[in-house]
């Protein structure tokens, strides 16, 4: 291979060039450069991964400082986007670089290295389809399967996703002849500059279709409502997205489908908060159970249970029940529940109940300075929530 040429120079940009002259420089030179538009064109192709490389290196700030103090050597290794699985890292790049609007004329999709030929096979990527499945804790306690309505884009029966019934009615493009981009050279005092353009009469499909297909006007795809089983493992999170590959939108031609995202709704429970894997319940007793002690039920995601109040529990105690909280959704461990318990203090009294009150009003035991010799009711206090 021969010496490597400077990432500057690739570029055509000064040493002191900003980020967005950086940026900038590659857009033109990867636009230049595509290999869509420059079908079986080896230089190219060439000249597309340099401009990428040195576009890697370039808009990276530890990249770039190692590249200017040592040039190409103290990037030894670590250079440039990974080519060897075809243009997949150049892909994200250039989604970044160009968003959406580069699939205009790239076709994303078959742009998988070796799978395109010149540009006859164009592969598309169909849309993905969001969903939103609503699940009650209980559900998300044990897993759950769900049935989900879709509409999707599915190939067309009647064209077999071509847009056309005769595939004599699919012609190239005689425009772009095939290419879908139109190629204007220009001489000016400069010289040659070559600029490309989609093609017009084609939208930069390269084929025009002569006789569309009547059930789908020549799209390839209809639409159509599925159902589809959708597995939730245990533990799951509200806004957390599980991802069915290839379950969305199909593509034309017959291309690669998009997915299915899945995104959790969680259905608050009135009673059960939920802190991740752990959930918290809050249980209401009375003075006379908080002071006599009681057994009182709890509600669990597996069942009830009955829990044991000790006589003297104060309000906002909290009692940990373990392994009774969620399952992680990744399988290690189950989150516990905390019971918090509040005594409730009537505001209504008989006059036979208030007698009563005013008889342990005089008593030593409950006096609320009492609470200061009480050292159990200090260190339950820090536990609260
Ligand atoms: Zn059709
Ligand atoms: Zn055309």
């Amino acid at each position: 291979m021969a010496e490597k040429r400077d990432y500057y120079e690739v570029l055509g940009v000064g040493r002191n060039a900003t980020d967005e002259e950086i940026k900038k420089a590659y857009r033109k030179k990867a636009i230049q450069y595509h290999p869509d538009k420059n079908p079986g064109d080896k230089a190219a192709e060439e000249k597309f991964k340099e401009a990428a490389e040195a576009y890697d290196v370039l808009s990276n700030k530890e990249k770039r400082a190692k590249y200017d103090q040592f040039g190409h050597a103290g990037l030894e290794g670590q250079a440039g986007p990974d080519f060897s699985g075809g243009f997949g890292n150049l892909n994200d790049i250039l989604r970044d670089l160009f968003g959406g609007s580069f699939g205009g004329f790239g076709g994303f999709g078959g742009f998988g290295g070796d799978s395109r030929q010149g540009s006859e096979q164009r592969v598309y990527r169909g849309r993905d389809i969001r969903v939103r499945v609503r699940l009650t804790l209980d559900e998300i306690a044990k897993g759950t399967e769900k049935e989900i309505q879709i509409e999707r884009n599915v190939p067309c029966p009647d064209c077999s996703g071509k847009g056309a019934k005769n595939s004599s009615d699919i012609k190239t493009c005689p425009s772009c002849k095939g290419t879908g981009q139109i190629r204007r050279v220009v001489n000016s005092f400069f010289g040659q500059t070559v600029s490309y353009s989609t093609c017009q009469q084609c939208n930069g499909e390269g084929k025009i279709i002569t006789n569309p297909c009547h059930t789908c006007s020549g799209t390839g795809l209809v639409r159509k409502r599925e159902t589809v089983r959708v597995r939730i493992p245990a533990g799951v999170e509200d806004g957390m997205q599980l991802t069915m590959r290839g379950q969305g939108h199909c593509a034309k031609n017959n291309g690669i489908n998009g997915d299915l995202l899945i995104v959790i709704n969680e259905i608050e429970d009135p009673e059960i908060k939920r802190d991740g894997n752990n959930l918290t319940y809050t249980k209401i007793i009375s003075v006379p159970e908080a002071i006599l002690g009681a057994t009182v039920e709890i509600p669990c995601l597996d069942g009830r249970y009955n829990v044991k109040v000790e006589p003297g529990t104060q309000s906002g105690t909290v009692m940990r029940l373990k392994g009774k909280g969620l399952p992680s959704v990744n399988g290690y461990g189950t989150g516990d529940m905390y019971v918090k318990f509040i005594v409730y203090i009537p505001k209504k009294l008989s006059r036979e109940e208030k007698e009563m009150m005013e008889k342990l009003a005089g008593s030593d035991t409950f006096r609320a300075n009492s609470a200061k010799e009480d050292k159990s009711f200090f260190d339950r206090l820090r536990e609260m929530f």
